[in-house]
């Protein structure tokens, strides 16, 4: 298959160590078999996440040192603001230190405004799928989250060119049952993270747009992968293939009233997001109101100013088509060697991870023994390589019942951090995976040692199970 080679060349190296498979015991029993509890330097490969790991251009190193530090006002705010205003159309800018720095200032103005309209009605947020920390900032602050993607997305197998578009006849049904009334906002997220960085249709788009204005919901478009989103819309869908990357973007937009945005993700800092608005200045200035106590005063909003400086330079920089391919294509080129291996993942590969199928790579081991995660473990101490489980460990167990929720699919993500490791990294990723494949049925399930009442996945520790011969 057409490798892309990367559209830059490497100025400077951060070395990475290898280290033996005793070490990599130790050190997984020592993290009680959670890799999130691994020291970074015990990892060879991290695919942990895309979110703060870029790699920063030139540009965006040279930017920090226009930091402009003033409390108020600062000149790298203005051109903060300029970009967001010229690339994505929205004038109303707040910057915050991430992207639920956003959503912690803006959903309680939504919920309370909701609240002042109709009264005591929970007020109900609909997506086509949100994101964690999305929805426990809706549930923290008295809200309802309800996903509508298209059921198709957890179906691995069959491939689908929008696993991230809304079911629209799933959205209709949901205002019709909760009421327009109560329904506080729709989140279109882009591109859907939850169901493997796929992306949302320009069409869906618009039509959930028109839906939403028929009812009088404003919609939020949680910003953190939409160039990634554009990319895919220039190459899928009939009548893009001409139009640029900026008027995809613009046009994307014009079908939201306002942005969440983690630019820790598609705009390549390490820390940054934003909260923007196309024209309800009066939600504006509430959400401006509440950053202060929150995140900072309005023009930095958790920020230093040469922060400011490298996001509104990155955002352009993620825009670029040139760039954009290589990185969705190398995303696409770990996906096709996985699939020529045999390793079962989710089809078509998304714009910034690779999703394995851990229920089909380890059919013996039941969602209760958490088969994505015995696979993320062997994994690193196979190769070095750390990954993370989306799957029932992440879901959770249901709090009033205490049971574990059923969950529809147990994912191994392999997220590519942007412009940080070269396609010779992803063929070591794959010859090591598919080298599992062949002896998958020697991998053991894992049970709690320690669990964590809330968000237990980030500090559980567990243990492989025995085997039993029954
Ligand atoms: C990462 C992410 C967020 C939250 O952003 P942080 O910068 O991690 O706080 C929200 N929504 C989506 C879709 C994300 O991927």
């Amino acid at each position: 298959m057409k490798r892309i080679p990367e559209p830059f060349r490497i100025k400077m190296v951060e070395n990475i160590r290898m280290t033996t498979r005793e070490e990599r015991e130790h050190a997984l029993a020592d993290a009680g078999y959670n890799p999130f509890l691994l020291p970074s330097d015990s990892v060879y490969i991290d695919l942990l996440t895309d979110s703060g790991t870029g790699s920063m251009s030139d540009k965006q190193w040279a930017g920090l040192m226009l930091g402009d530090e003033a409390y108020a006002g600062s000149r790298n705010f203005f051109h903060l603001r300029d970009k967001v205003k010229r690339l994505i159309g929205y004038p109303f800018v707040i910057p915050t230190h991430q992207g639920r720095g956003a959503e912690q200032i803006l959903f309680p103005c939504l919920i309370a405004r909701k609240k002042r309209e109709c009264g005591e009605k929970k007020p109900v947020f609909i997506s086509n799928f949100h994101f964690d920390t999305t929805a426990a900032h809706i549930e923290l602050n008295g809200g309802r989250a309800i996903n509508v993607v298209t059921p198709l997305a957890f179906d691995t197998a069959t491939h689908y060119d929008w696993k991230g578009n809304f079911d629209l006849d799933l959205l209709r049904a949901a205002i019709h049952e909760h009421g327009a009334d109560t329904v506080a906002a729709i989140i279109v997220t882009v591109t859907c993270n939850s169901t493997g960085g796929q992306p949302v249709a320009m069409s869906n788009m618009r039509e959930v747009y028109r839906i939403a204005k028929r009812h009088r919901i404003p919609v939020v478009i949680d910003s953190a992968r939409f160039c990634e989103n554009a990319w895919f819309i220039k190459h899928r869908e009939p009548g893009y293939s001409e139009k640029s990357i900026q008027d995809i973007v613009l046009e994307m937009y014009g079908y939201g009233d306002m942005l969440t945005m983690s630019a820790k993700k598609d705009p390549m800092v390490n820390i940054g997001g934003l909260c923007a608005f196309r024209d309800d200045e009066a939600l504006f200035n509430e959400v401006r109101i509440r950053c202060v106590p929150m995140e900072g005063f309005v023009t930095y909003g958790g920020l230093a100013g040469r922060d400011m400086e490298a996001m509104a330079i990155g955002i352009e920089e993620g825009m670029n088509e040139d760039f954009l391919s290589y990185r969705i294509g190398q995303v696409a080129y770990l996906g096709k060697l996985l699939q020529q291996g045999g390793v079962p993942i989710q089809q078509p590969t998304g714009g910034h991870a690779v999703f394995i199928d851990a229920k089909l790579f380890l059919p013996h081991i039941p969602s209760d023994q958490f088969p994505a995660q015995a696979l993320n473990n062997e994994l690193y101490l196979q190769a070095g390589i750390r990954s993370v489980e989306i799957g029932s460990l992440l879901l959770g167990r249901d709090p009033d019942s205490g049971v574990q929720k059923d969950s529809p699919v147990e994912f191994l993500r392999l997220t590519i951090p942007r412009r940080v490791y070269t396609n010779d990294h992803m063929d070591y990723v794959a010859d090591a995976l598919i080298a599992l494949k062949r002896r998958a049925g020697e991998i053991r399930g894992l049970e709690f040692t320690y669990e964590p009442p809330v968000l237990r996945h980030f500090i559980a520790r567990m243990k492989p199970v025995e085997w039993s011969y029954a």
